[in-house]
Formats: structure tokens, sequence, C-alpha cells
């Protein structure tokens, strides 16, 4: 038994197989193969290995023809590292030895090989490590081809997915039914796939650095998505005592339900709008249960796919509409595709850095067509229901001019094809960038609401990595600095009358909401699991007791002092918050 501790980041417990998901160019996956299942596997290596000898001929002969025999001799030397047999023989050794499957063994091929490779004194022959990556990775993608590859929508089973990392398209794709915990290697609480696990009630654990090297794939394994802790090879005592803990878990989470009707109205009677944050349709359903009243943040881009083509406009307008008829009187807030450039279509990195780089609105200039047709979708759903328009990343009035100009060319678009749809769609910021921020006085006459973005505001404003488990120390919802931007973006708000919501990780946590509820803000959105304890919270509080704290808060100097404030101040929400900040 081997116990791995991480950051806790959607509660409950899980109990199951382990799939561990390494990353390479794709996913890759280590599956423990039946003694009768080793042949057919080997026969499915060979075939791909003879699918790339094919192919790597048929470029040489190209090559050959167009540009000369000298450059086409490059693939002469990738079909001899292909039918080397430390490569192939071994490969199929692997396979057959430790009976796994194709895609694993060529994994471990390619790390000897490499181990290899690099005590080559010579240079141009260390070099060649990059043709093998080219051969072997040729080779991973015709396996993948083939139709009985795993995949991560063909999970084999309900799994307990260990993975190194997801990238939220891997997610958008994942068959999240089969999955009954999630840990991963990277991560804190604000990344995308901790936020998924949390708004399905699937528990998780991230940040554990090394648990897909710790977990040996097919092995039982418990995730305590409440306390942070992953379990390898439970003893049967630990599994008895976590079983107990399950159940509890489930009984408090039935209680917690039960306050569904119940309003989220200080003890002084001001409201508080408490709403989901969605990434699927299938989660609006579950916003529902825990007494949702809207979805203050529909993360459209989990409407995409890793290379599958773009949403049409009417399959847009579909998905808007369904979710406003779920929430039904409720407001439904989309905000615009909140991508990278790989979103595009474009290869490799996309930028050495690319929570600074080309990403959301900085891609409208370049790639205006997909924004467009957005657009359109949401003016057309307006129609049918209280949807809001939200713009991610923007950065100043420049940013927002640009997207509201191409808002008015869709309407423009729409007037002259003579499609129904409502102008006034309200249209508002996902306040997340510092700069933006400052200026929030600038920003607020010119749109119809501000939802703060408190995942990436705190990471821009404290310079600390969202997903970087080593810094998530640093990372201080209370810090400070954090305060005092929500307490002037709150100012700016107010002087122009604007409704004001936190749609951030933040406002799920019930310590903080309080807070927010005193600095003014009157919307909070969050994973919809996490409605209930923040609405306990909300309730048991006066107003002008949340203006009183949060105002001293101001005045504190460090993150610490704050904390130590409002946990004495406020001891049940502080007991109640996943991780008292
Ligand atoms: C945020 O940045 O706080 C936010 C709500 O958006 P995301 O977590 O999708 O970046
Ligand atoms: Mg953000």
């Amino acid at each position: 038994m081997s116990r791995l501790q991480g950051t806790a980041v959607s509660p409950g417990i899980a109990v199951g197989r382990a799939l561990v998901v390494e990353r390479d160019a794709a996913p890759v996956f280590r599956l423990s193969l039946e003694p009768g299942a080793v042949a057919g596997e080997v026969a499915r290596l060979e075939t791909a290995l003879e699918g790339s000898r094919e192919q790597l001929r048929a470029v040489k002969d190209r090559l050959s023809r167009e540009v000369g025999t000298p450059h086409a001799y490059i693939f002469d030397a990738h079909l001899l590292m292909l039918d080397d047999p430390l490569l192939r023989a071994r490969a199929v050794e692997v396979v057959e030895t430790e009976r796994v499957n194709a895609e694993w063994a060529l994994r471990t091929v390619s790390e000897e090989l490499h181990d290899l490779f690099d005590q080559f004194s010579d240079e141009y022959l260390r070099e060649r490590s990059t043709d093998l990556d080219d051969v072997i990775g040729r080779v991973q993608l015709n396996l993948r081809g083939s139709p009985d590859a795993p995949s991560l929508e063909r999970l084999p089973g309900p799994v307990i997915l260990v993975a190194s990392d997801l990238a939220p398209s891997e997610a958008a794709e994942l068959d999240w039914e089969k999955v009954l915990a999630v840990a991963t290697d990277v991560g804190s609480s604000t990344y995308h796939t901790a936020i998924i696990a949390r708004s399905l009630g699937i528990p998780a654990v991230v940040g554990l650095k090394d648990a897909t090297r710790r977990t040996p794939s097919g092995s039982l394994v418990v995730v305590d998505g409440t306390h942070g802790e992953v379990v390898v090879d439970p003893s049967e005592s630990t599994l008895e005592e976590l079983r107990v803990a399950q159940e509890e878990y489930r009984l408090e989470d039935e209680r917690l339900r039960t306050t569904r009707e119940l309003p989220a109205r200080t003890d002084d009677g001001v409201e508080v709008r408490l709403e989901a944050n969605v990434e699927f349709l299938e989660e609006a359903a579950t916003g529902r249960l825990y007494g949702a009243q809207g979805i203050g943040l529909f993360r459209s881009e989990y409407l995409l796919g890793r290379g599958l083509p773009w949403p049409t406009e009417e399959q847009q307008l579909d998905v808007y509409r369904r979710l406003m008829e779920q929430m039904h009187p409720h407001p439904v807030t989309v905000r615009t595709w909140d991508i990278g450039l790989e979103a595009l279509g474009s290869r490799g990195p996309s930028s050495p850095n690319p929570a600074l780089g080309e990403r959301a609105l900085r891609l409208l200039r370049r790639s205006p067509e997909p924004f467009r047709v957005q657009l359109r979708a949401l003016l057309r759903a307006g129609e049918h229901g209280p949807v809001r328009i939200m713009f991610p990343f923007v950065g100043g009035v420049g940013d927002l001019h640009l997207a509201l100009a191409l808002l008015e060319e869709a309407r423009e678009e729409l007037r002259r094809a003579g499609v129904p749809f409502r102008e006034d769609v309200p249209v508002g910021i996902n306040l997340e960038v510092p700069s933006a921020a400052v200026v929030a006085d600038l920003l607020a006459p010119e749109v119809d609401f501000f939802s703060v973005g408190t995942n990436d505001l705190i990471q821009y404003l404290l310079a600390v990595d969202r997903t970087d488990p080593r810094v998530s120390g640093l990372y201080e919802p209370l810090h400070p600095a954090v305060m005092r931007t929500l307490a002037q973006i709150a100012t700016a708000a107010r002087a122009h009358e604007r409704p004001l919501s936190v749609c951030g990780e933040m406002a799920g946590q019930p310590l903080e909401a309080v807070l927010l509820v005193g600095l003014g803000f009157r919307e909070l959105s969050m994973a919809p699991t996490a409605i209930p304890r923040v609405k306990e919270a909300v309730r048991a509080v006066r107003e002008v007791d949340a203006r009183r704290l949060a105002e001293h808060c101001l005045s504190l100097r460090t993150c610490d002092d704050i904390v130590r404030f409002v946990r004495q101040e406020l001891p049940e929400a502080a007991a109640s918050s996943r991780e008292p900040a």
C-alpha cells in the first residue's frame, strides 16, 4: 500500500481500478492484457509497423521524384530504424513479457533507445533521436487509427483516471460517465480538469507530482477528494475506513441538497444570486439539483474537441437554447471562445507561455470567423430566453471595442439575412486581466455587467501559475492585492450601477463568498456542488457584518493577517471551506 498526497479539489471518495494515461504527443495508455490477448496485440503492433513501412516507402519514392534522391535517403534511415531489432523485436518482446498494449510497449522501447542515444559521444548520432521520435510517432499514429485502440472517448470500463495532465480539449472528449475519480500529477484547484470534476461531482485530487509513475495501471486505488489523498493498493482495514467515510460524505451531500428551495438571502434580507459554472449541457441538470439560479458561466470552448470541426451556428443555437430550457426562467451567461492557438488548428507549441500568449480575444484579429459564428448564434439565442454574452481576456477598452465591433457586424449580417435575433442581448466582461481591473471605471459604462474571473485574475495579479503545484502555496485568494482589486472593481461597477458577479472558484468557498458579499458582489457563480455550503454561509451572516469584515480586511497587510482574522470571525464558514484559504 502507498499513500500519495496532493491537493483536494473535488470532494468525495471513490474506489476502483486505475487507468494510467501518460502524455506523449497524445495520451498513451498502459493496459494490462489477459494472457489470451497477447497474440492479438502483437498482430496489431505488426500491422502498425507494416503500415508505417509502406508509408515511409511511399514518402521516399515521392521525395525522390520531386526533390531528388539525396534527400530521400533520410527515409532510408527511418526504414532501417523501424526494422532494427532494438525497436521492432524489442517492442514485441515487451508486449509478450510484460503483457501490455502495443502503445505502451513502444513507449518503453522509445525510452530505452533515448537512453542509448544519449550515451553517444558523436553529436550527429545523438541528434538522430529526433528521427527516432518521428518513426515511433508514426507507428503510434497507425496504432491509434486501428478501430480497437483505446481512447479518451472509449474508456475500457469504469476507471480511476490517473493522468499526468489533461488538456481542456481532451477533457472535452473524455467519456466522463466511466470516470469514477481523477488523479493528476499537475494542477491546483483552479486547474480546468479540477473544475470539471467538481462540476460533475466526481472526486478528484491534483498536483500529485508523480502519481502516474507510482500507480501501476490496473491496480486498486482509492481517491479521497475531500482530503487530497490517493491510496494505491489499500489494505483491507484502510478500505473499510474509507468506505465508512464514503457513506458519511453521501449522507452529508444529501442533507445539503435539501436546501435547494431555500432563498440565498443574508440574515438581514439582502438577496444573493447563486449560479452554476458549467462546461457541458448535462451539467445544467446538476445545477438545478443543487438549486442554481442560472448559469453564471458556460465555458463554451468545451463544445470543441481535438481535431473536430467547429460547431455550426445552428448546432450552437441548439445548445444555448437547451441550456436556457434547462434553467428556465433563470439567465444563462455564455462566455465566448476562451481558446488557445491550437484550437485554430495551429501545429506545435502555440506560444512559449500560452497563458500570456495569443489566446481568446487576441485571436480575433487572426481568425474572426469562429467568433462571428458564435456571436450570431448567441444573438439568435436571445430570441428564446435570457442569454447573456461574456467576453473573456479583455485587457482594456481597445480589446472591448474590437469585440463590440464584431458583435455589431454579426447583428448587421443577421439583419441583412432577415434572421430574427434579439438586438440588446446583455454584453459583459469576464474581468480577469489586471489591466482591465485597473481601468474598470472606463469599461463599466460600455458594458451591461462585470463577472470577475478570479482564477486568472489572481494568477496574473500575483504572477503565480494556476496549474503549477510547486507554486500553489503562493496562490492566495485573500492576498491584500486581490482584496483591493476586487474592491476597486466593485466601486467602478457600483458607480455605473452595473450588476457584479464572481465566477472564479473563489466564489464557491463559503469563507471567501461571505467576503465577496461584503465587498458588494450580489451574484456568485460556482461548481453546482458548491452551492449548498455557500448558501448556508450567506444565510448565516448579516450583510452589514459581511461589509464590516470586508472593510477591515482591506486595512490588513498580509494574506495571513486576513486569513487569521476571517477564520476567527467566521468559524463556521471557515470549517466548511474546502481548504480554508
Ligand atoms: C476565471 O479565470 O476565473 C474563470 C472563471 O475562467 P477560467 O477558469 O475558465 O479561466
Ligand atoms: Mg479565465
